[in-house]
C-alpha cells in the first residue's frame, strides 16, 4: 500500500470522528513515468498557481507544497519517482548533464558573441601570441566563425590587416573580371590565360589572407590552417607574378619561357611544402618566413638580368620594364623587412596596437607591389600588341 493510500484512510478516519466531510487531502496529479518526463513534472509544478501562491504565503520556499509534510514520506515519494524515471529511461544522468554542459556552452558563446572586449596581449592564450610590441587592442578566442567575421566591423589589431587584403582582393576581382570578359577579340584566350594566372595568385593571396586575419581568433586548429593557406597564397601569388613577365619578357622564345616557367613552379612548389610545416608559422621563425619568400621574390633576378642583357638595359621598354620590376621588388622587400623585424612597433610597444604596425604596412606594400605589377606586365603587354606577333614563336633553345 502506498502512502498516498495511508493518507487518505486518515482523512476518511478524522472526517468519520469529526462528523464532516470537509477534510480533504490535497489532490496531486499522480506522474506517469511511461508518459511524462520528469522535466515537465517539474515545468507544471512551477506553472501550478496554487503552488505558487503557496510559496507566496509561506515565503519560506518549500520546494514542493503540496507533498506530505512528513520528511521520510517526502524522501520516499522523491526516491520512488527518481528510481521510476531511471528504471524507465526518462532520466539518464549521463545525457542530463551531457545536455547541461551543452547548455552552459551555448550560453557563454552567446555572451561572448554578443559582447566581448579587446584585451591585452597577456591575456591572449599562447597560439594567440605572435606579437608581444602590439600590447593592447587584441581580439580574445571567439568561439564561432560568425562572431569571427562580425568582428570585421570592429576595431582591434587585426582589423586594418583584414580591411587591406579584403578590398585588395575585391578590387582584383573586379579588375580580372573586367580584363577577361570585356577585353572581347583585343586579346586572344593564351593571353587571357596568362593575365588570369597573376590575378589568379593575387586573388587567393589575398582572399585568404584576409580569411585568416579574420577566423584566426576561432581555435588553435582553424589558426594554424588559415595561417598555412595564408603563406601557400603568397607562393601563388609570387608564381603567378613570374607568368605575365616571363610570357612577355621572353615573347617569342618558348624555350626560355618553359625554362624559367618550370623554375618558378619549382620554387613555389618548394615554398608551399615550407609553408605547410607547422612550426612555419610560429613566432620563433617570423624571420625565416620572410626570408623564404623574399629568396622565391629575388629569384625575379635571374630572369631580369637576361632580359636585360638580350633586349639591351637602355631603351625605353627595358628601362620601363625593369623599372618597374625594381620597384615591385623593392616594395615587396621593404615589406617584408619591416614585418620581419616589426617596423616601428618595436621602437614604441603600445603606441601601434591598431594603426600603422608592420603586418599593416606589409599587406599595403603587397598590396602596392602587386598593383605595381599589374601595371607593368600590361604595358608590356600594349607593346607586344604594337610590335605584333612572332614569326617564330616555337625558337629553339639560344640561351
Ligand atoms: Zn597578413
Amino acid at each position: 500500500m502506498s502512502h498516498y493510500s495511508d493518507a487518505e484512510n486518515s482523512v476518511s478516519s478524522l472526517n468519520e470522528v469529526l462528523g464532516t466531510s470537509d477534510v480533504q487531502l490535497r489532490k496531486r496529479r499522480v506522474w506517469d513515468p511511461d508518459t511524462e518526463s520528469i522535466a515537465s513534472e517539474i515545468k507544471d509544478l512551477l506553472e501550478d498557481d496554487d503552488v505558487n501562491s503557496l510559496v507566496e504565503e509561506d515565503c519560506i520556499g518549500c520546494p514542493l507544497p503540496s507533498t506530505p509534510e512528513d520528511e521520510n514520506v517526502l524522501e520516499t515519494e522523491m526516491s520512488d519517482v527518481l528510481k521510476a524515471a531511471v528504471l524507465g529511461d526518462e532520466l539518464d544522468i549521463t545525457t542530463l548533464a551531457h545536455n547541461a554542459a551543452g547548455q552552459a556552452e551555448q550560453v557563454v558563446r552567446r555572451l561572448i558573441q554578443v559582447s566581448w572586449n579587446v584585451c591585452h596581449f597577456n591575456k591572449l592564450p599562447d597560439w594567440l601570441q605572435d606579437n608581444d610590441f602590439l600590447t593592447y587592442g587584441h581580439r580574445p578566442p571567439l568561439p564561432s566563425f560568425r562572431a569571427c567575421f562580425k568582428s570585421i566591423f570592429r576595431l582591434h589589431t587585426e582589423t586594418a590587416n583584414i580591411w587591406t587584403h579584403l578590398l585588395g582582393c575585391v578590387a582584383f576581382i573586379g579588375m580580372a573580371a573586367f580584363f577577361l570578359c570585356c577585353s572581347g577579340s583585343v586579346i586572344d584566350f593564351q593571353e587571357k590565360l596568362v593575365f588570369g594566372a597573376f590575378f589568379l595568385g593575387a586573388i587567393v593571396c589575398l582572399g585568404f589572407s584576409c580569411v585568416f586575419h579574420t577566423v584566426n581568433c576561432h581555435s588553435p586548429v582553424i589558426a594554424s590552417l588559415f595561417s598555412k593557406l595564408d603563406y601557400c597564397g603568397i607562393s601563388f601569388l609570387i608564381m603567378g607574378s613570374f607568368v605575365p613577365w616571363v610570357y612577355y619578357g621572353f615573347y617569342c622564345n618558348f624555350n626560355k619561357k618553359v625554362i624559367y616557367l618550370s623554375a618558378v613552379s619549382v620554387l613555389g612548389f618548394l615554398s608551399i611544402m615550407v609553408s605547410l610545416w607547422d612550426k612555419f608559422s610560429e613566432p620563433a621563425w617570423r624571420t625565416f618566413r620572410a626570408g623564404v619568400f623574399m629568396t622565391f621574390g629575388l629569384s625575379g633576378i635571374a630572369p631580369a638580368i637576361h632580359y636585360g642583357v638580350t633586349e639591351g638595359w637602355t631603351n625605353d621598354m627595358s628601362l620601363k620594364n625593369l623599372g618597374l620590376l625594381l620597384l615591385m621588388g623593392v616594395l615587396y622587400i621593404v615589406g617584408a623587412v619591416m614585418y620581419a623585424l616589426r617596423i616601428p612597433e618595436r621602437f614604441c610597444p603600445g603606441k601601434f596596437d591598431i594603426w600603422l604596425h608592420s603586418h599593416q604596412i606589409f599587406h599595403v606594400f603587397v598590396l602596392g607591389a602587386a598593383f605595381v605589377h599589374y601595371h607593368g606586365i600590361s604595358e608590356m603587354a600594349m607593346h607586344q600588341l604594337s610590335v605584333g606577333k612572332c614569326d617564330m614563336p616555337f625558337t629553339p633553345i639560344n640561351l
